[in-house]
């Protein structure tokens, strides 16, 4: 089996993800109800999470996507690059970041401050994970899918070296 294959320990099933990503979509609708958001991706990462919660989202919103770069391998690069823009209007918008994972917080206060400088009227994050004890922000993450322990995680959308994002649940690497 591939997972055995590749020392993968298995920490959320794509049935308790999906029912996960479900509430989130549910309190996003609720708490923007009298507006129409603009949802911002990160890329790579999110790009599963982010298809499945708007989905699971019952207003009218649009839809952009951002792209950084920020990892070599398991661990921080300490420095993030634009290597894409957004590119839909962000002044006056009420503004979802939709991230992957939250781990020492330097890519999303990068793309945060970044995104504020065009005046959105609200701006707020939602994230699939973040990672407990890691990251001292001075901002809210709005909306989180899951809190997780320090270690390296992959699937549904998170990479190992560009592999892995195909699988459907979430999964530790053994070796990390
Ligand atoms: P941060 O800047 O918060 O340290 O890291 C954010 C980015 O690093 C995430 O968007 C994600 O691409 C990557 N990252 C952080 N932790 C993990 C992890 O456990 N697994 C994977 N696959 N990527 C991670």
């Amino acid at each position: 089996m591939y997972e055995l294959d590749k020392n993968l320990i298995p920490l959320f099933s794509s049935n308790e993800i999906h029912a996960r990503v479900k509430e989130l979509g549910s309190e996003i609708s609720e708490k923007y109800r009298h507006t129409h958001p603009l949802i911002i991706g990160v890329l790579n990462g999110s790009f599963i999470f982010l298809a499945d919660l708007i989905r699971s989202i019952s207003i009218d919103c649009d839809l952009d996507f951002i792209k950084v770069k920020s990892y070599k391998k398991t661990k921080s690069t300490g420095k993030v690059q634009l290597v894409m823009e957004n590119s839909l209007p962000i002044k006056g918008k009420d503004v979802i970041l939709v991230e992957d994972i939250i781990d020492t917080g330097l890519t999303i206060k990068f793309i945060r401050q970044k995104l504020l400088k065009s005046s959105p009227k609200s701006f707020s994050i939602a994230s699939f994970l973040s990672k407990k004890g890691t990251h001292n922000l001075d901002f809210p993450i709005d909306f989180i899918g899951f809190e997780i322990p320090h270690k390296f995680v992959v699937g549904y959308g998170l990479d190992f070296e560009g592999k892995m994002r195909n699988l459907n649940g979430l999964y530790y690497m053994k070796n990390d």
